[in-house]
């Protein structure tokens, strides 16, 4: 097989920036594709292996490259490698053809399943959407891929450009990077929290409305948390306006970092923290376990105890003295129980129906962590008993 060096060489010199996109559900486990094949100095495909991340998408975990349009950027977020101002970096660029042609050959090598395409802004987001159309439409169009596609929407795209990357996608990001204006202003000074991004995504929920059997996109968005004041209160409270109102299939958090040169002006990362905030188990209880923002025990300063895990912390409040009858409760009121999951919550369902679940152990069989629930339910009327400690109470 035959890949242009240029073009392998241009994604080796992006690589370790494009860690900083989240191209799948779980950001934080992506694995560099490298790491698992050993590269030989002849090798011509090693610089877009280093762009290979396994990452999780909506049908399973698989190797996507990970690749922008170009590392030029005439906008300044402070959180970015590629921000316009940082003159000694090496700024590199595709054309449509190029980079859909150098996909093509590392998918038939079987390297990739996917691609994630995003790009820094040059001549505005309208312009450099359509670079990233263009090379989509290559890649489906004369290339035949039918495989896994998540693109990037670009600040103050169009319309019809979200339509159209709806339709030939299989998930886009529209980042708002921050939960208000003000603190969008701060992280990224040259980026328009309502005119440039929320109402991207309000337009990618009227689009799913008004057109379900043409669009084949999810709409995930991501945060920069951490460096401007943002608090967990706000944080959560737009993202369950996003996904009760427009449809947000995933928020995503991430840390922000930092980015150094060295004296060569390299860029240099550092390590990517695991989390951010208090945010990430949080997110899940308001889009998974139907809890309102309301729900949450903030502190004063509108931020969670990280030392706290908010579901057992609601449970010693609500359920302590009220348990939930697991024969009777609602899914919803399952939900609510420290150690009983969606999955959890289904399989009580399924299986009250066919019998009494009268012992913990009937519920260790269906998957729950039945000791972790055991003091805020009842079992056939009853309290079951509780395990002691092994040591102390600790
Ligand atoms: S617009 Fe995108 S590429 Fe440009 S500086 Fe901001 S985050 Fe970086």
């Amino acid at each position: 097989m035959y890949v242009r060096p240029d073009a392998a060489e241009k994604l080796a010199l992006m690589a370790d920036a494009t860690r900083f996109e989240p191209a799948g559900d779980r950001p934080q486990a992506e694995t560099r594709a490298l790491s698992r094949r050993k590269p030989t100095p002849e090798d011509r495909l090693q610089g877009a292996l280093q762009c290979i991340a396994h990452v999780t998408t909506p049908t399973g975990q698989m190797p996507v490259l990970k690749a922008m349009v170009t590392t030029a950027c005439e906008k300044n977020c402070y959180y970015c490698p590629f921000r316009a101002g940082r003159g000694k970096m090496d700024r590199i660029a595709f054309q449509p053809d190029e980079l859909a042609h150098t996909f093509d050959q590392i998918q038939r090598a079987g390297l990739v399943k996917g691609i994630f395409l995003s790009s820094g802004v040059v001549n505005g987001g309208v312009s450099t959407q359509d670079k990233i159309i263009d090379t989509i439409e290559i890649i489906r169009r004369k290339y035949g891929y039918q495989g896994y596609i998540h693109l990037k929407i670009m600040p103050g795209a169009e319309y019809d450009q979200l339509f159209r990357a709806m339709q030939i996608a299989d998930r886009v990001s529209i980042n708002l990077e921050a939960p208000t204006a003000e603190r969008l202003h701060a992280l990224a000074p040259k980026k328009d929290f309502d005119g440039e991004l929320l109402e991207r995504l309000h337009w990618s929920r009227d689009i799913r409305q008004q057109h379900p059997g043409l669009v084949r996109a999810s709409t995930v968005t991501q945060f920069v948390v951490g460096a401007v004041g943002d608090t967990d209160l706000e944080l959560l409270s737009l993202s369950a306006r996003l996904y009760r109102q427009l449809g947000l299939t995933r928020a995503y958090y991430s840390g922000f970092n930092p980015v150094e040169e060295n004296a060569a002006g390299k860029i240099f990362l550092p390590p990517i923290p695991c989390a951010s905030g208090g945010c990430i188990r949080p997110v899940f209880l308001l889009r998974d376990y139907l809890w309102d923002v309301e729900d949450f025990p903030f502190l004063a300063d509108g931020n969670l105890r990280l030392d706290v895990d908010p579901k057992r912390a609601w449970a010693d409040l609500h359920l302590s003295q009220s348990p939930v009858d697991v024969m009777r409760a609602s899914r919803a009121d399952l939900l609510r129980v420290p150690g009983i999951g969606p999955r959890g919550a289904d399989a009580i369902l399924k299986a009250r129906r066919k019998g009494r679940l009268s012992d913990l152990a009937h519920l260790s069989k269906l998957g729950i962590h039945a000791q972790w629930a055991a003091p805020y339910i009842l079992l056939d009327g009853r309290r079951p008993p509780l395990q002691l400690p092994l040591f102390g109470d600790s």
